[in-house]
């Protein structure tokens, strides 16, 4: 019998590894001591704000976040959905929401129903179906009622993060939990006979530190599983032609409930709302446009009130081969990276630390544990790939070099055979270790109009006028629904002003 695990160290004090320490110090209790590695004054890379899907209230549960608290502070604002802008070249938008669209009629999808009325002349576009999608649109946000039937019980919402707020939280809460930090930097790693990690060498001429299992979130740089195991990490550079991105924080006149993906000739912008301000992404290619112009083109866009100077940074896709190598799982970017849609990095991080406390190995044989772990790491990363390779098939309509190039980029068998598929019949296929829900992906064609070709032989056979009265019926509910809702910025005031009674401050 191997010897049990009861000692973690932890390299990196981003919001990685703050968040896998609330985490797993959190819930595997005193068993495990837990050790964070960090230099302080050298800082991490991440974005300034990052929007997550709905999981990551889960997270925070579990992880002992209060997310009113989180809200409060200016830590957080909410997301219903996320903005598409001019995806097909035209100016026009759509609101992805993270639930499904409308509901299911006689035990059919929904979605089976508007593409039949669709078929039949009617143009209304598919977000109208949605009341997450048009609070979104009309920055509107209020929480999802418990009660069973209510139209406001599927209102499914997310988080908009101040990272750096975010990541003192969860802060906060590992140095509660127990975990010991280091302030020092990794000097070097002393491997064994069998190459996994021994001790890790400190500056300072601090003692080693040695554990039973190292978790690598240094970030891009990767000091343990890319610098001293030399993991091989796969490039994934072929489902966007981005190769570098500049960002600018600005000041909006309100927080909007939802991201945004605005597409342009040159690239896309990702841009994110905490209540701390906004923070938008221009992806672009070095070869086709300058740094100068490319900042010039996202602060025409941001309205020209930034609040600092736009910092670049080059963008690499791609996974190490094996994220859990010997006895070190990296985590975060030292894992993977790749270009944000609808999701920011920090969605994926957390996912990979659920992942592992599901997966946490009682002792040090790991084999079994490693294999499934990257074995799951890499079917998520592959349909995170497709969905980021569906970007650039969107935005075919699109003019310009830029999108000519994402034209051109290779699609995977599996992406080719959801797109043939849901554009003939109307289906989208089950695929293991897919992350993303399925309604996503339906939304996403339908929202940006690739409808199916072939009708639902089972829909098609229904009364049409029925069909007709209840998307109807449908509609005029959601709208009405929508303008009971309070202002997103109407509500997160109201928060603080009860949060304020509430405490006496
Ligand atoms: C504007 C912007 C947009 C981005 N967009 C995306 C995107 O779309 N998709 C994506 O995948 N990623 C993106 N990134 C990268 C993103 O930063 C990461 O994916 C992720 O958020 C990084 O968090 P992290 O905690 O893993 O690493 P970091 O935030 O980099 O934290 C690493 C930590 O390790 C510590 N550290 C490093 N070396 C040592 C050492 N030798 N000893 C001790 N401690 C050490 C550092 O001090 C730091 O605290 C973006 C980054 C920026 C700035």
């Amino acid at each position: 019998m191997s010897a049990s695990v009861t000692h973690v160290a932890i390299v990196g004090g981003g919001v990685t590894g703050w968040s896998a320490a609330a985490m797993l110090a959190g819930r595997l209790g005193e068993g495990v001591k837990f050790t964070l590695l960090d230099i302080p004054e050298k800082g991490g890379e991440s974005p300034r704000c990052q929007a997550s899907l709905p999981s990551i209230r889960g997270y925070n549960r579990l992880a002992g976040v209060d997310e009113v608290d989180l809200v409060t502070r200016g830590g957080a604002a909410y997301t219903l959905a996320t903005a598409y802008r001019n995806w097909q070249g035209d100016g026009g938008d759509h609101f992805l929401p993270f639930a499904a669209h409308g509901f299911m009629l006689e035990r059919r999808d929904f979605h089976g129903f508007a593409a039949q009325q669709r078929r039949r002349g009617d143009s209304t576009p598919y977000d109208h179906y949605s009341v997450a999608a048009l609070a979104a649109r009309q920055g509107r946000y209020r929480p999802p009622s418990p009660k069973p039937g209510s139209l406001f019980a599927g209102l499914d919402y997310g988080l908009q993060l101040d990272t750096a707020i975010y990541t003192g939280m969860l802060r906060a809460r590992a140095l509660a939990a127990g975990v010991e930090v280091v302030e020092s930097a990794l000097a070097g790693v002393e491997r064994n006979a069998l190459g996994e990690i021994e001790e890790l060498c400190l500056t300072d001429r601090r003692a080693p530190l040695k554990a039973d299992l190292y978790l690598d979130c240094s970030g891009r740089c990767a000091r343990l599983i890319g610098e001293a195991l030399a993991e091989p990490r796969i490039h994934a550079g072929d489902c966007m032609p981005a190769d570098r991105c500049v960002s600018v924080t600005f000041t909006p006149d309100r927080p909007v409930p939802h991201s945004t993906l605005a597409a342009l000739e040159q690239g896309w912008i990702y841009s994110v709302s905490a209540p701390t301000g906004t923070e938008a992404t221009l992806y672009f290619c070095c070869e086709l446009i300058a740094d100068e112009r490319a900042l010039a083109l996202l602060r025409q866009w941001s309205g020209g009130n930034e609040k600092e100077d736009g910092a670049f940074r080059a963008v690499s896709p791609g996974r190490r081969r094996r994220s859990w190598s010997g006895n070190c799982i990296a985590l975060g970017e030292a894992a993977q990276s790749l270009d944000s849609f609808v999701t920011g990095p920090l969605h994926w991080a957390q996912e990979s630390v659920v992942r592992l406390l599901q997966q946490f190995p009682a002792s040090r044989d790991f084999s079994r544990s490693r294999d499934e772990f990257n074995r799951r790491a890499a079917l998520e990363f592959e349909h995170r790939r497709d969905f980021a390779r569906l970007h650039a098939w969107l935005g075919a309509g699109i003019d310009g070099q830029f999108w000519r190039r994402a034209a051109e980029l290779p699609v995977s068998d599996a992406l080719q055979h959801r797109l043939d598929l849901f554009r003939q019949r109307g289906i989208m296929p089950f695929y293991e270790g897919d992350p993303m829900p399925q309604a996503l992906w339906i939304s996403l064609l339908l929202g940006h109009n690739h409808w199916p070709q072939e009708r639902d032989a089972i829909v098609a056979a229904m009364d049409p006028g029925w069909i007709a009265e209840q998307l109807e019926r449908m509609r005029t509910l959601m709208a009405r629904a929508v303008a009971s809702m309070p202002g997103h910025d109407e509500y997160l005031r109201y928060l603080v002003q009860s949060k304020k009674q509430n405490t006496g401050t």
